[in-house]
């Protein structure tokens, strides 16, 4: 090894939920690296260019998710000219209107820049581009360090506790642990130049653009295999040329006035790898009690249903020594596809993170953890765990 550190708690893959989580466990007063392959921190939502954070709320009037994933959603505005929507934060913050939901717009590059800053104020330790490319085990199953590469050389990072915010169940499955994958649908988002106003218009003619094409299905597993991802990829960039293509061959539109400014760094899978938890969320457990329940998730298609999150999802089936958090937590079908998106992401990453802080202090495995002091120290971040506290 070229070289090697050790930390209370190491967060593999700094997309929302790895900031999330990393944030957290150093606010409680631990050591804690966060491990990102890019150069970027944000994920999908920055280098994947998904710039819209769904809403907090059910959409008939209650805000369902609080601590950092309002903190995150708030500060995603301060480098972007987007703002919240009229009501928000007035008397009538919510309504089943259109569009008038808990939800923002927000710049990716401005985002970045304000997810740093948090980091950096929390003591977070990143290490940026530098890939986690093995798992190292013991012979319990417990995950006691992770092997890293970067422009160093190859190093082992040791930690008493781990967070898979690594968007795919990149440790998990690298130790061993079993996961659920899905179909995946081709739906390229770019930035790009227009004349035009866009429907999620930025700044005069800059806006974020996507391309539809809902029948370029990719199977199950596609996700987590190099040449079909790189398929997926060369197959969003054909649409692309092909949308440019067909619009300059058109009257009214030229590439002095339309053309692409950025594409996305992260391949725009929606779901690449659940890790298969203790508990698994699965269809219609929508308003159903989860005695172990971290947090709330709202419905971010159709205002009413809210979702109560068991901690279950967050701890592995097999491996011993990691949480799981953001779109690789356990939920299947429909369950996935309410929990994979930004705002659900901040919430299971900061319920993760100080899961596996209060691992670290109580020296035990996560599966082992009492819930009832997770319960109490999420709510005194102001979390609603039940249904019936909103
Ligand atoms: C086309 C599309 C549209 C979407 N639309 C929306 C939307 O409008 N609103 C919304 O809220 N959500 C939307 N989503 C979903 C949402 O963007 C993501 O699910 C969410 O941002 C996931 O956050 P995450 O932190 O769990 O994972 P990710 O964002 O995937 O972050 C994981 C991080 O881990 C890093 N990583 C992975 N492997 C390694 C490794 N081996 N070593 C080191 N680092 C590693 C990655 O580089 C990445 O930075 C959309 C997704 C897609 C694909």
């Amino acid at each position: 090894m070229d070289f090697s550190k050790k930390y209370d708690i190491v967060v593999a893959g700094a997309g929302i939920a790895g900031v999330a989580a990393a944030t957290a466990a150093a606010r409680m007063g631990y050591s804690a690296a966060l491990i990102e392959k890019q150069n970027l921190i944000g994920g999908l939502a920055t280098s994947g260019l998904i710039f819209v954070y769904l809403p907090l709320c059910d959409g008939e009037g209650r805000q369902v998710i609080f601590g950092l994933a309002e903190e995150l959603l708030k500060i995603s505005l301060q480098y972007s000219p987007f703002g919240l929507t009229e009501k928000w934060g007035g008397q009538e913050k919510h309504s089943r209107e259109d569009g008038d939901r808990y939800l923002c717009y927000f710049s990716p590059a401005g985002f970045t820049l304000s997810l740093d800053r948090v980091l950096k104020e929390a003591g977070v330790d990143l290490w940026l581009d530098t890939l986690v490319c093995a798992s190292g085990v013991s012979s319990d199953g417990t995950v006691t360090a992770v092997e890293v590469e970067n422009i160093s050389g190859r190093g082992r990072i040791g930690a008493k506790c781990f967070v898979d915010a690594s968007g795919s169940a990149q440790l998990v499955r690298r130790a061993g642990g079993e996961v659920f994958t899905e179909a995946n649908y081709n739906t390229p988002w770019l930035v790009q130049c227009s004349p035009e106003n866009s429907h999620y218009h930025w700044k005069d003619s800059l806006h974020v653009h996507y391309l539809n094409s809902w029948e370029e299905k990719f199977r199950a597993g596609d996700a987590l295999n190099a040449r079909d991802v790189t398929a997926f990829t060369r197959n969003a960039w054909e649409d692309i040329r092909r949308f440019y293509d067909h619009a300059y061959a058109s009257a009214g539109s030229d590439k002095n006035h339309l053309f692409p400014v950025h594409l996305p760094a992260m391949p725009q899978f929606r779901k690449v790898a659940a890790a298969k938890g203790v508990c698994t969320l699965k269809n219609g457990q929508e308003g159903q009690r989860f005695e172990d329940s971290i947090g709330l998730c709202p419905d971010w298609r159709q205002p009413g249903p809210v979702w109560e999150t068991p901690y279950g999802a967050l701890v592995p089936e097999k491996v011993r020594g990691v949480l799981t958090a953001g779109r690789c937590i356990s939920a299947v079908d429909d369950a996935w596809e309410v929990f994979r998106v930004i705002p659900s992401a901040a919430m299971t990453g900061e319920a993760a993170g100080m899961a596996a802080a209060l691992s670290v202090k109580n020296q035990c495995d996560p599966s082992e953890l009492k819930i009832g002091e997770l319960q109490q120290e999420l709510r005194r971040k102001n979390f609603r765990l039940h249904l019936d506290e909103i």
